[in-house]
């Protein structure tokens, strides 16, 4: 299947993405973990992306839209992936119909995890990244708002979304997501 895991910083997309992955198979493709690790290996991608990611910007369209193409055409995403940071705008979702037509393949569903701003602020901060300060993760929230969240919306309209309560144990999301995967699937 072809999933994709939105919502905002902190929600927990990264550890219920590798949960899912696991127990599925599909490889979790995370853009904000490509990014990490080009700024480790400090190759041209990661001195671009270093110091947007350090204010809590984001990468520019093109730059993560050929990222994610590449990624996707490699031999272990040939049976379906879970994409975890992308797309986080429409020109980043346009892009990715577009991929996915010309492939053949479709979204299988957009999983749209969600939990109280005050919330994930809390757990961005428990958590300790280089990009969560306080003040980055206060401009991450600001930048998820105007530039991400209107993606709710565009799949909605896809007819692609499912909802997933983020709030609860980890037990409990993983359980709400593969009841979300299971209805996609039998849709
Ligand atoms: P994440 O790990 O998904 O929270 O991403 C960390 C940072 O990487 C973000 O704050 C952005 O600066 C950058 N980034 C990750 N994915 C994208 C994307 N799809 N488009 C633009 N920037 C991204």
């Amino acid at each position: 299947m072809h999933l994709i895991l939105l919502g905002p910083p902190g929600v927990g997309k990264g550890t219920q993405g590798k949960r899912l992955s696991e127990a599925n198979g599909w490889p979790l493709i995370s853009t904000g973990e490509m990014l990490r690790e080009a700024v480790a290996q400090d190759t041209s991608l990661g001195r671009e992306a270093k110091t947007l990611m350090e204010q809590g910007l984001l990468v520019s369209d093109d730059v993560m839209i050929g990222l994610v193409e590449q990624r996707t055409s490699e031999p272990d995403a040939s049976n379906g992936f879970i994409l975890d940071g992308f797309p986080r705008t429409v020109p980043q979702a346009d892009a990715l119909e577009g991929i996915l037509r010309r492939r053949g393949q479709v979204l299988d569903a957009v999983l749209s995890l969600s939990a109280p701003a005050d919330e994930v602020v809390r757990r961005m901060l428990s958590r300790g990244r280089s990009d969560d300060l306080e003040s980055t993760v206060r401009r991450r929230l600001v930048v998820y708002d105007e530039q991400t969240a209107p993606l709710i919306e565009y799949y909605r309209r896809l007819g692609r979304l499912r909802e997933v309560d983020g709030l609860g144990t980890l037990d409990e999301v993983h359980e709400g997501l593969l009841r979300a995967i299971r209805d996609a699937a039998s849709a």
